[in-house]
């Protein structure tokens, strides 16, 4: 008897490249079968034709702050399960936002929507060695003191280590490689970082990048390559990267499909030559809050906002679609969403990314092949995390399941309202149980915080 048994699908074989239609049965979380599956189970779903796709993974997202939501409720896993995500890797750009070990046990005790599992960033570790300067060099003690915890966290179980270059000037390439001292040599690990400098920095960024994977001789994955080289850099970019592989390293990237990114406008990211930098003028900024709500900037609205309400958020369109779909399309990019929410404000890609790139990048636009995308959001990402049971609808794998509508799939996230469910998600299945049915959460306490080597 199995526990549960899908019909009717359209089952997704990502390995190759067609689609079978029949039945999965699961049992104890596994799947146990495919095709024609005459097994009795104790639970049916009616796929009703749909799409059986492997749960989406997300390689690159940022969890929760759960000292701003008082540990009460998901600011982000919630919005992965909601657009058929059901494995993420956290901790990216440097940034943890609580310690492993909190995170840990707050998601062992109450559950969270999807799976995670975690980088330990060296921004975040500067912060508990001591330096809280970002335009300064850690000084030896305090390097000591982070490879002495980079260890820590990897025994603990962190998947490897995360960098945030761009957003601490003050760590250079010789930081970076020393705090992995006691980890180096190891290809069971992975390293990922936001580069150092975007547009025409870029190519250097890739080389430092590249420079810094070689010398703790640790695979790297290159962190949301679409808002760095998008600024008409694009095809350099690939082009050095495939170089840089073709030469022995194993290096890999990622990539959000929006061709804006969002910030507060404060920030350094618009001080004075951004425009120049991205080729791109005033009216490509938009505001997102009061009393300037929906409006696109002239450079009086820009220095204004700028100086009178430096934390409210606003959307830079700067990137070039183009390029978007050039980097999405690339054998060596998968899709990850980069998604991060502060008080369910932020950026629409944490809830609508893998919705976006099915709906509009494969089937409205017809700018990526099917096939082709869902490999990038499930069984690449699960190969470069390592997961040897995820990724595939397959006999002996986990029953990570998503099933959705190919006709009605998109996302519905905006700048205004990023947090919006998409349309056509009607199933997601994790661990054999049933998070989402009929395009609803029954259950968002399935997922589990997996240990590297765990899953
Ligand atoms: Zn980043």
């Amino acid at each position: 008897m199995l526990d549960l048994k899908i019909v009717n699908g359209k089952i997704i074989d990502v390995e190759n490249k067609k689609i079978i239609e029949g039945d999965i049965g699961i049992k104890d979380g596994v799947i146990t079968a495919t095709g024609n599956v005459s097994s009795e189970a104790a639970f049916i779903i009616d796929a009703k034709g749909n799409h059986v796709s492997p749960g989406f993974i997300d390689i690159h997202m940022h969890e929760e702050d759960f000292s701003l939501t008082q540990k009460m409720e998901y600011d982000i896993a919630d919005t992965m399960l909601n657009m058929g995500v059901t494995t993420c890797a956290v901790g990216n750009c440097g940034n943890n936002r609580q310690s492993i070990e909190e995170l840990y046990e707050f998601i062992n005790e109450k559950g969270n929507p999807v799976n995670y599992m975690s980088y330990i960033g060296h921004n975040y570790l500067r912060n508990v060695a001591g330096n809280t300067d970002i335009y300064m060099k850690s000084s030896k003690n305090q390097i000591e003191k982070m490879q002495s915890l980079v260890k820590k966290a990897i025994d603990f179980g962190a998947i490897g280590v995360s960098y945030g270059l761009e957003y601490c000037p003050g760590i250079d390439t010789e930081e970076a490689i020393e705090i992995t001292k006691e980890i180096q040599g190891r290809d069971d690990l992975l390293l990922a970082a936001h580069y150092r400098k975007d547009a025409i920095y870029a190519l250097d960024a890739i080389e430092e990048m590249a420079l810094i994977g070689r010398e703790c001789r640790i695979p790297f994955q290159i962190s949301h390559l679409s808002s760095c080289s998008a600024y008409g850099n694009m095809t350099e970019a690939l082009k050095l990267i495939e170089n840089i592989v073709n030469s022995g390293a194993d290096l890999l990237v990622d990539a959000y499909p929006y061709a804006a990114f969002s910030t507060f406008i404060g920030s350094a990211v618009f001080d004075e030559g951004c425009f120049e930098l991205w080729n791109k003028s005033y009216d490509s900024i938009m505001l997102t809050e009061d009393p300037f709500k929906g409006m696109f900037c002239d450079r009086e609205l820009f220095e204004k906002a700028r100086k009178e309400y430096p934390n409210m958020l606003a959307v830079a369109y700067v990137m070039n679609e183009n390029e978007i779909i050039q980097a999405l399309n690339h054998p060596l990019v998968m899709i990850a969403s980069d998604g991060i929410y502060r008080n369910h404000s932020g950026h629409p890609r944490g809830a609508g990314t893998f919705p976006r790139v099915i709906g509009h990048y494969v089937r409205d636009e017809k700018k990526m092949e099917f096939f082709d995308a869902i490999y990038k959001m499930t069984y690449m990402p699960a190969k470069r995390l390592k997961l040897k049971r995820k990724g595939l609808i397959k006999e002996g794998y986990d029953a990570d399941i998503t099933i959705f509508n190919y006709d009605a799939i998109i996302d519905k996230a905006t700048f205004q309202d990023p947090q919006v469910r998409p349309d056509g998600i009607d199933y997601v299945i994790l661990g054999g149980k049933t998070a989402v049915a009929e395009g609803k959460t029954i259950n968002n306490t399935l997922g589990t915080f997996y240990r590297r080597g765990e899953a």
